[in-house]
């Protein structure tokens, strides 16, 4: 049987687990497996990076560097990856040397819009429509429906990067000739691959995180409640019912199709978008056709938007990856407590004047109860980084959100969007 499928045996503590990526999610899931007595072993080019001073040991090599992925394969009894772009040969060939979960094959489908989104449909999901840009003179065949649409590199794009609000034909050609010079400024022909997207009219976002093992088994955290600004996650609200129930099941349904279809092991995170159909927003008066959610992306990995479960819920999403690593059972994760996951980038340590970085007031934020601050020891803030985040937990929906009021107030945060509340807390007294 293929190494990928074959159920993999119990691994007792205090083997050693290994961990391709020292960013944040290779931290907590060090952290996690410290917990449950596991050793660790990471690898990343950063000897900074926030993972590489806790971990039992760190390996600083680039992520196709052959002898990095020799000593990994040695030291470790179970390889996975926090990081989403390592090389799927990485992967491949790490796999002929240590049982690696997910595997190469899952992590490359994620790896690549124009796959990705191929595969969703495969699995008879809906995405966003869209038409591939191979290069420049595909973008003459573009329909004219997709605009306004968003251009988005294939490969390598994250938190909103890579990405371009295009209104018509001449920014489609100017937009993806500003991603070719930056993607390869060396380059003198255009052909960065690219999607490019119709931009839907959102009513909400949300996400699943469901964790499947070789025999099938799946369990999921507790569906999130998205709002970014500028591409970037900004807050997750984790409330029951916050989604008419038959609505939350399709959407739980349609990440375990995904999980199924790429026989995947491991944490797999889903990206969903509610799409508002109402006919104002629709280009055309007539009975829409367009579905009530898409499939925006997937993660082959524990995601920003999970980070609540630390605190909400019983089992955290990087347990539920440890879980699938070391052969043990997956059980539900029962979640405790109202969660509001706030994320906490870079900005936070300027002042409007661009002064800083001074560190924010923590001690006033964790005056309140329910506030449980997570920050991953990167040592220099910079705008747009991802520092840190903040769970709110309660006893109800309705008091973390004023305690997040309280803290968006510390941080000189502006007050959530009703827009978000009201869809967050649908159907919560
Ligand atoms: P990333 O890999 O950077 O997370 P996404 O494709 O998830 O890229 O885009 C980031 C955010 O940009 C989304 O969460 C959403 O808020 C917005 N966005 C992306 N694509 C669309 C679209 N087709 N229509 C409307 N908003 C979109
Ligand atoms: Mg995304």
């Amino acid at each position: 049987m293929n190494d990928a499928i074959r159920p993999l045996d119990y691994l007792a503590p205090p083997a050693c687990i290994g961990i391709l990526g020292a960013g944040q999610l290779g931290r907590m899931l060090v952290h996690t497996a410290q917990k449950m007595g596991y050793q660790t072993v990471v690898l990343d080019p950063d000897s900074n990076a926030p993972a590489a001073h806790l971990s039992h040991e760190f390996l600083q090599f680039a992520y196709d560097d052959p002898q990095g992925i020799d000593l990994l394969a040695q030291r470790a009894s179970r390889v996975t990856t926090e990081f989403e772009n390592v090389p799927a040969h990485t992967l491949e060939s790490l796999s002929l040397k240590v049982p690696v979960r997910p595997s190469a094959y899952a992590v490359s489908v994620a790896q690549d819009r124009a796959i990705e989104k191929n595969m969703i449909r495969a699995c008879d999901l809906q995405t966003a429509p869209y038409h591939i840009i191979g290069q420049a003179c595909d973008i003459l065949k573009t329909p004219l429906e997709l605009f306004p649409g968003i251009l988005k590199t294939a490969r390598l794009g994250y938190d909103g990067k890579g990405q371009v609000l295009v209104h018509d034909m001449a920014e489609l050609h100017s937009a993806y000739a500003s991603l070719n010079a930056s993607s390869n400024p060396t380059a003198s022909d255009e052909s960065i691959p690219c999607v490019f997207e119709k931009k839907l009219p959102l009513l909400a976002e949300f996400s699943v995180i469901v964790a499947r093992n070789e025999r099938n088994d799946m369990v999921n955290l507790p569906i999130q409640c998205n709002q970014h600004i500028n591409g970037i996650l900004h807050l997750c609200t984790v409330f029951n019912h916050a989604l008419d129930a038959e609505l939350e099941n399709e959407l739980i349904q349609a990440a375990h199709k995904i999980a199924q279809t790429l026989s995947y092991v491991g944490v797999l995170c889903v990206e969903f978008f509610i799409v508002d159909e109402s006919p104002s927003s629709l280009p055309s008066s007539r009975t829409p056709k367009t579905p009530s959610w898409v499939v925006n992306e997937i993660a082959p990995r524990p995601h920003n938007s999970g980070h609540h479960s630390l605190d909400s819920c019983d089992v955290s999403q990087f347990e539920l990856q440890l879980r699938t690593l070391c052969g043990l059972p997956l059980v539900t994760p029962r979640q405790h407590s109202p969660c509001v996951m706030l994320n906490l980038l870079g900005d936070l340590w300027f002042k409007e004047d661009g002064t800083g970085p001074i560190e924010p007031a923590w001690e006033k934020v964790l005056a309140h109860s329910g506030t449980h601050l997570h920050l991953y020891g990167k040592t220099q803030a910079r705008k747009g980084r991802k520092m840190g985040h903040l769970n709110i937990t309660a006893a109800h929906p309705k008091e973390a959100l004023m305690i997040l009021d309280k803290c968006l107030h510390i941080l000189d945060l502006p007050p959530i969007k009703s827009a978000f509340l009201s869809m967050s807390t649908h159907h919560d007294h």
